[in-house]
């Protein structure tokens, strides 16, 4: 079946179309840059923009994947968990196609959506596997035993996400928002041994991150530079934060890999673009015999391709719709990949 997906928990309308793990088309309009001058999202510009931009979003993916709405044969749409507005912009306007097309709608689960993604570019994902979540709101360690129904938290961050420090780290070095990429550039031209930053949680025998007490010590180091008259190296400090938060990241995971015997990684999110996390992932993956799955980083940030890959899942499943009065849920747990 062909499944239409809509994606808009945040600041991307996302429109994917997918055919099992076949990715047919997928187009994103983001409002980001409405965003730059207060260094965050603000809700009401992104409820606005994905008012705008949802109609023309979906006809470009239409255009892009060669067919035509009446294709369609569900609709999957993200039902949380994100920006309240913005959540019911994307499920308002799939209850309208579904009613229109009279095809069944599924509300999903955006964070489960960034692990099924996976599929579309390396297929069926090995049953079990374990999923590293790291994105701009959350970072959390799963165990995915079915992508449709089966998804376990085994730990996650106790104060920032992942993608939450880039940008906050990012800020204190004078780095436009977003940061993570901003700060990956400057980390390529840094001596990531040159500072040791704290490993929040490390061997504390749980798979629970906390970036906070990181941030606080890069904060401090920027201070102290600043009142000693220190030349601060934003390239070495930004070379040293990643390498913090890639350690932690890649010891936890593989080791949640090595205690429930699971032979794949999957990492997704927006910060699985990270070129320090995705380089030492591949060092400790091989080093365990750990099979590494990363998707490109077009389909690690938001977009609509995921839900729909999420939604094919769910239909292969034969799970059943959402009725017309799906609601949102802004903290839609990641253990329910159908919001009922
Ligand atoms: P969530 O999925 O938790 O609701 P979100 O959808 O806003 O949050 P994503 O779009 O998945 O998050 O990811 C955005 C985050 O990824 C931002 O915090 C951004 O700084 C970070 N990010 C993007 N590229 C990189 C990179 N190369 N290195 C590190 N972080 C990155
Ligand atoms: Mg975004
Ligand atoms: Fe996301």
């Amino acid at each position: 079946p062909l499944i239409l997906g809509i994606e808009t928990s945040c600041d991307e309308t996302g429109v994917g179309l997918v055919r099992g793990c076949e990715l047919l088309g997928d187009e994103v309009a983001s409002s980001v840059e409405q965003h730059v001058r207060f260094g965050g999202v603000v809700p009401e510009v992104a409820s606005r923009a994905h008012l705008e931009a949802m109609v023309p979003t979906v006809h470009r993916a239409l255009d892009g994947a060669g067919v035509k709405l009446s294709d369609v044969d569900a609709i999957a749409v993200t039902a949380g968990p994100g920006l309240a507005g913005a959540l019911l912009v994307g499920v308002s306007a799939a209850k309208a196609y579904a009613l229109a097309l009279d095809k069944p709608l599924y509300g999903v689960n955006h964070l489960v959506g960034h692990v099924a993604v996976d599929q579309l570019e390396h297929g069926p994902l090995p049953k079990p596997a374990i999923a590293l979540l790291v994105s701009g709101g959350h970072t959390s360690l799963l165990l995915v035993r079915d992508v449709a129904t089966d998804v376990r938290s085994l730990g996650g961050t106790v104060d920032d996400a992942a993608g939450e420090a880039y940008d906050k780290v990012a800020r204190l070095l004078g780095l436009p928002y977003p940061g993570g990429p901003h700060i990956d550039r400057a980390a390529r031209e840094g001596d990531p041994m040159s500072i040791r930053f704290p490993r929040g949680k490390w061997g504390d025998g749980t798979y629970d991150f906390s970036f906070s007490g990181l941030k606080t010590a890069v904060a401090r180091w920027v201070e102290d530079g600043q009142r000693n008259g220190d030349a601060l190296s934003v390239p070495d400090i930004a070379a040293a934060f990643q390498a913090s938060v890639a350690d932690v990241l890649t010891r936890k995971a593989v080791d949640a890999c090595v205690a429930h015997g699971v032979g794949t990684l999957v990492i997704s999110g927006g910060v699985a673009a990270n070129s320090g996390l995705r380089a030492l992932a591949e060092q400790r993956c091989a080093e365990a015999g750990i099979e590494l799955r990363v998707p490109r980083p077009r389909l690690c940030t938001d977009n609509g391709a995921m839900i729909a890959a999420l939604g094919a899942e769910v239909v292969a499943a034969g799970l059943p719709p959402s009725t017309l009065d799906l609601a949102t849920d802004t903290s839609l747990p990641v253990d329910r990949p159908l919001a009922v």
